[in-house]
């Protein structure tokens, strides 16, 4: 077996009695997780589960999500994590497209299943807790020796949908090893890691640049239900916690807890953040704590690392996503190419000049396999193993690349191209602003203009020309939002990311 299902076999050869998993005050040994896979695979075949058949996992970061994850690895069979915060026909359709038979799921999923259409092929549903205990003591513990190649798919992730229906992902066994192989190199982790996985597992970031990592490694990964801003910072006392992966807003948020000038974040060796552009006054909020970011940059498609800030250059880049990983190749070349000469421009190092703006592509073995059962959307996006991004980037004379934004969310105003990011990021900057989108709204005279949609900080009252005028002097003109809107809060997907095309929809239309 060269997939992940070997992973708790060869770490329980390795380290059998080291901590794997903590939840809750209990702790899984190596050793144990691998008997507790190795019976859940057996298990699973007994339901009937065979190779390449598909697994969904329904519920909150719990230890039975990676045991689910790897007995289905050991079988070959394919791994569907489903978001829990997704509507009952949300999760229809991903169970429904995916084609699983099988449902690991929480107990708090019990009324959305009742509720699935039987147009869904499951026929076997495991409810973690005592069902799913049961199961395990009934079955054998004997080694599984199914042969599983790194080509064949481990994982159909779906995309977050911020933009059209969800897609998903396939990636391989290669894939995700490589991934974690990347983290491995580029971000130092040692066998005493000690990781804080308080992102959902469900999503890229909080099982691929987090947790599988530090179990390739031998590390420990706390496990945390659902993040909890005001519990992390307890959190990262009482574990020691040396290592966590978060997204912007997470970060933004524990840093505004009260407790957070006088924790004790002494155990902290490495914060690692990404998934959306990362503010700069919230890096230089955590440098006065005398904390580094590590930045990465990538998508659920690519495993997903394809750029990383390293310690090292995390002060003098910062702002910068960094350089591609070190099994990762990277371009920005010209917006607008068609497949076919994106991948021969990227191919030829033909891309663009130092501090213009190009898309993001990306090749290499963390690069997913395509999209299931949808080979058009697969050809839109790769072509020759290169991978576009749909992001928007510039790179420096030092090759570090700047994300930009997303190019769907660029506006043209009087002909100029404005990335709302940039324009965020400024925002983000006046004292009494929380949070904020920028959006494009129809203009007589330029076509589109921006218009900034805020949410204050708690008790602030904000006078909007007075935040337009904290802008002048940082901005071109073009880029000053001729409107704001005030919002008591955005949209956002469950991994924090803003979902603009919704935010577009609701401020999008109206005068304000
Ligand atoms: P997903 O498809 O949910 O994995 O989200 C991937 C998208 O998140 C990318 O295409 C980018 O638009 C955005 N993203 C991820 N990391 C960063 C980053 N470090 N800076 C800016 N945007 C990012
Ligand atoms: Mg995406």
């Amino acid at each position: 077996n060269e997939g992940l299902g070997s992973w708790p076999a060869r770490r329980a050869r390795k380290t059998p009695h080291r901590t794997a998993l903590i939840h809750h005050g209990t702790t899984l040994t190596y050793g144990g997780l691998y008997e507790r896979t190795t019976r859940l695979a057996h298990a699973l075949r007994a339901c009937g589960v065979r190779h390449g058949d598909r697994i969904a996992y329904l519920g909150p970061n719990h230890p039975s999500y990676l045991e689910t994850l790897f007995a289905a690895g050991t079988l070959g069979a394919v791994f569907v994590p489903l978001n829990t915060r997704l509507a009952g026909p949300e999760i229809a359709y991903q169970l429904e497209d995916s084609g699983a038979e099988v449902l690991v799921h929480g107990p708090a999923s019990e009324g959305l299943i009742a509720g699935l259409p039987d147009t869904c092929d499951v026929r076997t549903y495991v409810e973690v807790g005592a069902d799913y205990e049961r199961l395990l003591a009934s079955a054998s513990g004997g080694a599984i020796d199914e042969p599983v190649t790194a080509d064949d798919t481990c994982v159909i992730m779906y995309t977050s949908g911020t933009t059209g229906r969800p897609k998903g992902a396939m990636l391989t066994h290669g894939n995700l090893t490589w991934n974690a192989v990347n983290v491995l190199v580029d971000q130092d982790l040692i066998a005493d890691e000690r990781a804080l996985v308080s992102a959902p597992l469900f999503h890229t970031a909080g099982l691929n640049m987090l947790t599988l990592p530090v179990l390739l490694k031998g590390g420990t990964c706390v496990l945390v239900e659902t993040f909890d801003p005001a519990a992390t910072l307890g959190l990262i006392e009482r574990h020691r916690i040396t290592f966590m992966f978060g997204v912007p807003t997470m970060f933004e948020q524990v840093a505004r807890q009260p407790g957070w000038a006088d924790a004790d974040l002494s155990s902290l060796r490495m914060l690692s953040c990404g998934g959306s552009p990362v503010p700069t006054p919230l890096i230089a909020a955590y440098q006065r704590r005398g904390l580094t970011f590590l930045q990465g940059y990538g998508m659920t498609e690519t495993s997903p690392g394809a750029l990383f800030l390293d310690a090292e250059h995390a002060v003098a880049k910062a702002g910068s996503a960094g350089v591609p990983h070190f099994f990762s190749d990277v371009r920005v070349v010209r917006t607008g190419l068609t497949p076919h000469d994106v991948a021969e421009a990227a191919e030829a190092g033909a891309g663009v000049g130092v501090g213009e703006t190009g898309e993001i592509v990306v090749r290499g073995p963390h690069v997913m396999s395509g999209y299931w059962k949808l080979p058009d959307e697969t050809a839109a996006v790769l072509s020759d193993g290169w991978f576009r991004s749909g992001d928007a980037a510039r790179i420096d004379e030092d090759g570090y690349v700047t994300v930009v934004d997303r190019i769907k969310d660029m506006i043209i105003s009087g002909g100029e191209n404005v990335y709302p990011a940039e324009i965020e990021d400024r925002l983000l900057a006046h004292p009494g602003v929380a949070e904020c989108a920028v959006i494009g709204v129809p203009d007589e005279k330029w076509g589109e203009v921006p218009r900034a949609v805020v949410v204050p900080r708690e008790g602030v009252e904000l006078d909007p020309d007075e935040v337009l005028a904290s802008l002048t002097g940082h901005l071109a003109k073009y880029k000053i939002p001729k409107s704001v809107v005030l919002a008591d809060e955005l949209p956002r997907t469950a991994s924090g990311k803003l979902l603009k095309s919704r935010v577009r929809r609701r401020y999008g239309t109206d005068s304000p």
